[in-house]
């Protein structure tokens, strides 16, 4: 059997059962022991070794690592575009305290709690590149079978939230990094999810747009939204409410952040 098949075969048999559990109404997501291995030919790489994490309503957390120590892959965890080894992560799925576990979840569950609940950000975007700035924070809401006249308010009003109402009718070739990036915060935020999720976001910014984007970042924590964002920039976690160190896959050290962007980059 080939490796892609044996692995659908095991998600499947993982994701037999999911079986609800009470958490905490405040909390948006609790990570439990998660491990995740790369194997190679003979050598095994341990990306994420027994990571515990616990995101409350409306934090902005920030993990900060240098490059290799684990963040995408965490990311890719939580975000369920990949499945861990062993560990839990229980999201609140209807924001009241009903915990699922996404290893556990059906293929139906698991593909509407990535549509629905998870809003992801990437450091190269990953626009549609035949869809214009409208289209592409549109399609999530397409996909999930949204009525065509609350797609349109929704996007319009996202769009003109993040300031890009002149921009709609762009293609992503037609708009610099900053907007880019902007429309893919909208695009995860159309289906109003849970949490957004953060990889490296700024990465391929310059400091005045990187700071432009944080300070979208921290409107949407004012604004209620629970926000973790990955990043190997020390210095841009630090508007954060906490900034968790990860090295070699393991959590090592936290502090409290909350400077301003512009104390930052004074
Ligand atoms: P970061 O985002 O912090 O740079 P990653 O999560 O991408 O780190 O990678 C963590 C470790 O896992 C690295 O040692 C990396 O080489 C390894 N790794 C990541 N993805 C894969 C993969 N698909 N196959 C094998 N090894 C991988
Ligand atoms: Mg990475």
């Amino acid at each position: 059997m080939s490796i892609e098949k044996k692995k659908v075969r095991m998600n499947k048999q993982r994701r037999a059962t999911a079986k609800a559990v009470r958490i905490d109404p405040d909390i948006v997501l609790t990570v439990k022991d998660l491990v995740k291995t790369y194997t190679i030919g003979n050598s095994t790489i341990t990306a994420l070794n027994k990571v515990n994490l616990t995101i409350r309503n409306g934090e902005f957390i920030a993990v900060v690592g240098p490059s290799g120590s684990g963040k995408t892959t965490l990311i890719n965890c939580l975000g369920a575009l990949d499945f861990p080894d062993s560990g839990e992560i229980i999201y609140n799925v209807d924001a009241k305290g009903m915990g699922l576990d996404i290893m556990q979840m059906t293929n139906k569950q698991h593909k509407k709690m990535r549509l629905n609940k998870i809003g992801l950000i990437f450091q190269f975007y990953n626009l549609f590149p035949i869809l214009t700035a409208y289209e592409n924070v549109e399609l999530p809401m397409v996909i999930a079978k949204k009525d065509t006249k609350l797609r349109e308010e929704k996007v319009k009003s996202l769009l003109k939230r993040i300031g890009l109402e002149e921009r709609m009718e762009h293609l992503p070739t037609q708009m610099s990094g900053g907007e880019q990036q902007r429309v893919t915060i909208a695009r995860a935020l159309v289906n109003e999810p849970l949490i957004i999720l953060a990889d490296e976001p700024t990465g391929e910014l310059d400091t005045e747009t990187t700071t432009n984007i944080m300070k979208i970042f921290l409107e949407l924590k004012n604004a209620g939204e629970s926000i973790l964002m990955v990043t190997h920039n020390v210095r841009i976690a630090e508007v954060a409410d906490r900034i968790i160190t990860l090295t070699d896959g393991k959590f090592t050290g936290e502090k409290k952040g909350g400077k301003s962007i512009d104390d930052i980059y004074k």
